[in-house]
C-alpha cells in the first residue's frame, strides 16, 4: 500500500446481505443495475459479487459496460460456460454481429425497429427484454407497437426473456395507474411469455409492492445507498472512501494554501493545514470545498480541492498517517455540494483504487 493514499473501499459482505435484505423484502428477484462502474464501486468485482450471490441477470446502461464485464479475465474465473449469467443492456444495440459474439449480452427492444431488426437478423427473442414506454417521452415501446408484436408472438408462439418499463410519477396515484397499463399489456402479450417482468427502480421499490413483477431492477439500494426521505434500516451501504493524512502545516506559517490566500478562504491564522491526496482528477471535486471530513470521530473543513491534493483545516489533535474519511455521510454531502451521494460516487475515476474487502471471497 503506498503510504497515505486514497482509495474507495468496497465491502463485499455488505453487498451480499443487501441482495439477500431485498429478495426477501418483497419476495421478488434482484435483478443489480451496475451501470456506471456499479455506482463507482467497480463493476468488475461487482459482477463477481453478483455471480457469487447466485444472480443470474445484471443491468448495465451501455454495450461498453457489458463489454467491459464480459472481456474480464476476472469474470473467465468465476464465469464457467455452464453458469447462467446474462447481462441486460438498456440501450439498443442492433449489431448481430456483436450479439454474436457476446451470447451473454441480452437486449432491451426500445423501439418497433429494434424487434424487426434483431428478429430478421435471426436474434433469439429469447434475448429480448421489451421495454414499455410509460409515455414519459423516454425511450420505449409505445402501446399500439406492442399490439404488433402481441400479434406476432402469438402467430409465432415467441417467448421473450423479459418486459420493463422505467416507473416515473409525479405521485404515489399516478405511478398505481403506470403499472396497471404496463399490467394490461403483459396480460396482451401473454403473461407466460416471459420470465422476468421488472418495473422498479430503487424509489419505486419502497413505494410499491405488485405481485405481477417478478424482479426488482435496482442500482442504488444494493450498495447501501438509501433515497433521501425513505430508510430501509437493515440495508448496509458498502463503500468508505478514506485515506490518510499526508503532511500538516502550520497555520500561522502559512499565507496560501495551494493556490489560493488563506484569506480568501476565511481560514482562522491558529488552524494548521492538513493535506490529503485526492483531488479533482480522482473525481472529488471542487464542489466539495466547504464539505466536511472525518478524523478521529470529529468533523473537519475541507478548505481547498486540487488536482491531486485537497486540504483540510484541523487542529492539535491531528496527526500525520490519521485517518481520514470523505462522504462518510450521504445527508452533509447533499447539504455541502449539492449534489445526492450516487452522483458524486459515480464521477469518482479510474485512478482512485478501489479495494474490496470481506470475508466471502
Ligand atoms: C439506473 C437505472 C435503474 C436503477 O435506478 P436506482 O434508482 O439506482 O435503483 C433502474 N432502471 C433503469 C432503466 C435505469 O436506467
Amino acid at each position: 500500500m503506498i503510504e497515505n493514499s486514497f482509495y474507495l473501499e468496497v465491502n463485499r459482505d455488505a453487498i451480499l446481505h443487501n441482495v439477500e435484505v431485498l429478495k426477501s423484502w418483497k419476495q421478488k428477484n434482484v435483478i443489480p443495475v451496475i451501470k456506471a462502474n456499479a455506482y463507482g464501486h467497480g463493476i468488475e468485482e461487482m459482477t463477481k459479487t453478483c455471480i457469487q450471490a447466485g444472480l443470474d441477470l445484471v443491468a448495465v446502461a451501455r454495450f461498453e459496460e457489458a463489454k467491459m464485464i464480459l472481456d474480464s479475465p476476472l469474470l473467465g474465473e468465476v464465469l464457467g460456460e455452464e453458469v447462467k449469467f446474462q447481462v441486460l443492456v438498456f440501450e439498443s444495440i442492433l449489431d448481430a454481429t456483436l450479439l454474436g459474439e457476446y451470447p451473454r449480452i441480452d437486449v432491451a427492444i426500445n423501439r418497433c425497429s429494434d424487434f424487426q431488426t434483431l428478429l430478421e437478423k435471426g436474434i433469439s427473442t429469447k434475448r429480448f427484454h421489451l421495454k414499455l414506454d410509460l409515455g414519459f417521452a423516454r425511450n420505449g415501446l409505445a402501446e399500439s407497437e406492442i399490439l404488433d408484436i402481441a400479434r406476432l408472438a402469438k402467430e409465432k408462439n415467441l417467448v421473450f426473456k423479459g418486459i420493463f418499463s422505467h416507473l416515473f410519477a409525479a405521485s404515489y396515484q399516478d405511478g398505481l395507474a403506470l403499472a396497471k397499463i404496463f399490467q394490461q399489456t403483459i396480460k396482451k402479450i401473454g403473461t407466460d411469455r416471459f420470465e422476468h417482468i421488472h418495473l422498479q427502480n430503487s424509489a419505486a421499490s419502497y413505494n410499491y409492492d405488485f405481485d405481477f413483477v417478478t424482479d426488482l431492477r435496482v442500482g442504488m439500494l444494493v450498495y447501501g445507498l438509501q433515497e433521501p426521505g425513505y430508510f430501509h434500516k437493515e440495508l448496509q451501504q458498502a463503500f468508505r472512501l478514506c485515506g490518510g493524512v499526508d503532511s500538516i502545516q502550520a497555520g500561522d506559517s502559512l499565507a496560501y494554501v495551494a493556490y489560493e490566500s488563506k484569506e480568501d478562504m476565511e481560514m482562522s491564522a491558529k488552524m494548521d493545514v492538513a493535506k490529503i491526496k485526492i483531488g479533482y482528477a480522482d473525481g472529488f471535486g471542487k464542489q466539495n470545498e466547504g464539505s466536511v471530513c472525518l478524523i478521529r470521530g470529529k468533523e473537519y473543513r475541507i478548505i481547498q480541492v486540487t488536482m491531486d491534493n485537497s486540504f483540510v483545516e484541523v487542529d492539535d489533535r491531528v496527526q500525520v498517517g490519521d485517518e481520514v474519511e470523505l462522504f462518510y455521510n450521504p445527508s452533509i454531502v447533499k447539504r455541502d455540494t449539492g449534489r445526492q451521494i450516487y452522483e458524486n460516487l459515480t464521477i469518482l475515476s479510474g485512478r482512485l483504487p478501489r479495494k474490496w474487502i470481506g470475508e466471502k471471497e
